[in-house]
């Protein structure tokens, strides 16, 4: 097998569909057989299931219970066969992820998932969107934002404050250090007292500001 291939097309297709626990497990089978050039492997996972994974959970490795059920979840998803149980453990086949019917034209496609569920911070491919709906402007100063001096602002600080379109904005460096965790009304209220913002732009800003709240800025997304 060609192993630089499989690694792609496991993380860009495969571990979609896996929880972390099916993943390792997957993992394991096929590090033990198809990288070996074997078609199948038995596998004492009563043991294997200590190295399999570690350091997961409130429990040093997989239990049992869980490592077993895994198995048959992978079963389900066609990524695995189990063969039989043979006295030495679990005979199991691993399918490559070309060799499962349709998994490499499934794409990780963050626009499929509706837009309240985007998240414009931590997928980086979002973030333009942000910088696209404010037409290039800080959100806050008005400021012309360009390829080095912009970023991806909470409106409210996290972890109280989520990454949706709803909370998240463009805005130049120097609003971002400036603003901190202050409230967003407050801190346009404290760029119209230093000059920054005339008192029209200070209104057009406030009711900006409500408007992102209200779920009325949605950034466009090519569907
Ligand atoms: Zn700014």
């Amino acid at each position: 097998m060609d192993a630089a291939q499989f690694l792609k097309e496991f993380h860009d297709h495969a571990a979609l569909l896996l929880d972390t626990y099916e993943q390792s497990i997957y993992l394991y089978i096929v590090r033990h057989s198809r990288l070996e050039g074997r078609e199948e492997v038995t596998i004492g996972f009563k043991s294997a299931r200590k190295v399999i994974a570690m350091g997961q959970g409130k429990s040093r490795y997989i239990s049992d219970k869980v490592c077993y059920t895994k198995l048959q979840s992978l079963q389900d998803k066609q990524f695995i066969s189990v063969l039989g149980t043979e006295w030495e453990g679990t005979r199991v086949r691993a399918s490559l992820p070309s060799e499962i019917p349709g998994l490499l034209s499934i794409e990780p496609d963050p626009t499929t998932l509706p837009l309240e569920e985007l998240d414009f911070f931590n997928v980086v491919q979002n973030r333009p969107l942000l910088r696209e709906r404010e037409n290039n402007r800080c959100f806050y100063c008005l400021a012309g934002l360009n390829d080095k001096n912009w970023v991806v602002e909470h409106v409210v600080s996290r972890p109280e404050g989520d990454s949706t379109y709803r909370n998240v904005v463009a805005a130049c460096c120097r609003c971002n250090n400036r603003k901190g965790a202050s409230v967003a009304d407050d801190f346009l209220r404290a760029l119209y007292r230093d000059g920054y913002l005339n008192a029209d732009d200070l209104q057009g800003r406030l009711s900006h500001l409500e408007r992102l709240r209200l779920g009325e800025l949605k950034p466009r997304i090519a569907r």
